[in-house]
């Protein structure tokens, strides 16, 4: 049996602060598998300190043995279908849409970003962090507008009502504060894009603005950088993303810091194309090689390989048990 987590998994100095008896009953639960994946090393590393901690069970760093089983815990980056994004860039109903949005831009920059609401994806900081891009670099009046797309996720729930009230509200100042009558700087959708549109925004922005305050992974990241078959276009990225650990040649930024993720819209708006088209190159060939189906193939091979060591060292035990028996 595998288990794979798609959220982070917290230090264990965060993780001890629950009831010492849930710590207990997660790690014991997560334990039935015997195959444990994460989205990066750190969250399996700080999985196996919980363990050693709270369980008093020891490791070599990926193996564990628990209830009579060797059980593995390792990373498997989670990724995407690569070329069905990649190849989208030319499809014509994308370019139909993707041109739509280019002549919406007229002369203007392009940011984009698009989230599940969730408290997570630190959409709130992000438009501090714009609005301290317009007040630090004011020669960008007017010249740049900023696409804000959040999916509803969860909205019955008072707790993610009450986040897409502050959202709202905070892109109405943005927008009166900032703009006039020729200029909106901030065009909000609160809906489901459907694919087209989707990788038509991703082709036709100029800058993708993903500021996470955690997440597992982040989907979109990987998503942005496979479809910019134009080699065009810059990733912003939270460093509290999975995500950021293979898409090294991203601007990363720390989202709690809405001063760095001003100077880095500003570094992404001026960055040359060369650069630009040298850091998709190096994280596509990177995201390319591992993409959903040799994630899905790994997990599975290593569950396999985890099942033959079970298996070889049942036999083991058995034949070691029959000699002392004779
Ligand atoms: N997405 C979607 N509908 C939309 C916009 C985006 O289904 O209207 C998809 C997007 O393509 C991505 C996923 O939602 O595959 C979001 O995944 P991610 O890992 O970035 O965040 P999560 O929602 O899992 O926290």
């Amino acid at each position: 049996m595998v288990f794979f987590l798609h959220v982070p998994f917290p230090s264990y100095e965060l993780f001890r602060l629950i009831p010492k008896q849930w710590q207990k009953d997660i790690l014991t639960g997560v334990m039935g598998a015997d195959l444990i994946g994460f989205h990066t090393i750190d969250y399996a590393s700080h999985f196996l300190s919980s363990v050693e901690e709270v369980l008093k069970v020891e490791h070599d760093g990926q193996f564990l043995a628990w209830d009579n089983r060797k059980i593995k815990a390792d990373a498997f980056p989670i990724s995407i279908d690569y070329n069905l994004f990649h190849d989208a860039y030319d499809d014509p109903m994308v370019s139909e849409a993707r041109e739509k949005y280019v002549e919406l831009k007229g002369g203007k920059k392009m940011i984009f970003s698009v989230d599940r609401l969730d408290y997570t994806k630190g959409v709130a900081n992000r438009l501090k962090g714009f609005q301290q891009f317009i007040s630090n670099y004011p020669e960008y009046l007017e010249k740049v507008i900023f696409v804000l797309v959040i999916v509803p996720s969860r909205d019955s729930v008072v707790k993610y009502a009450e986040r897409k009230k502050i959202i709202d509200e905070s892109v109405g100042n943005l927008n009166s504060g900032l703009g006039n009558v020729v200029w909106q700087p901030i065009i909000y959708k609160y809906g489901h894009l459907d694919f087209n549109e989707l990788i038509a925004l991703y082709t036709a922005c100029d800058l993708a603005l993903i500021t996470p305050l955690r997440d597992g992974m982040n989907l979109v990241a990987k998503e942005f950088v496979a479809s910019r078959k134009d080699l065009s276009g810059v990733l912003v990225l939270s460093e509290m993303a999975g995500a950021a650990h293979e898409l090294t040649e991203a601007l990363l930024i720390n989202p709690n810091d809405v001063i760095e993720i001003a100077s880095a819209i500003k570094a992404g708006l001026e960055m040359s194309q060369r650069d630009q088209g040298e850091r998709l190159q190096e994280m596509q060939d990177r995201i390319s090689h591992y993409d959903v189906y040799v994630w899905a193939t790994d997990f599975f091979n290593e569950l396999k390989a985890v099942k033959d060591v079970q298996l070889s060292l049942r036999s083991n035990f058995w034949i070691t048990s029959q000699r002392s028996s004779c």
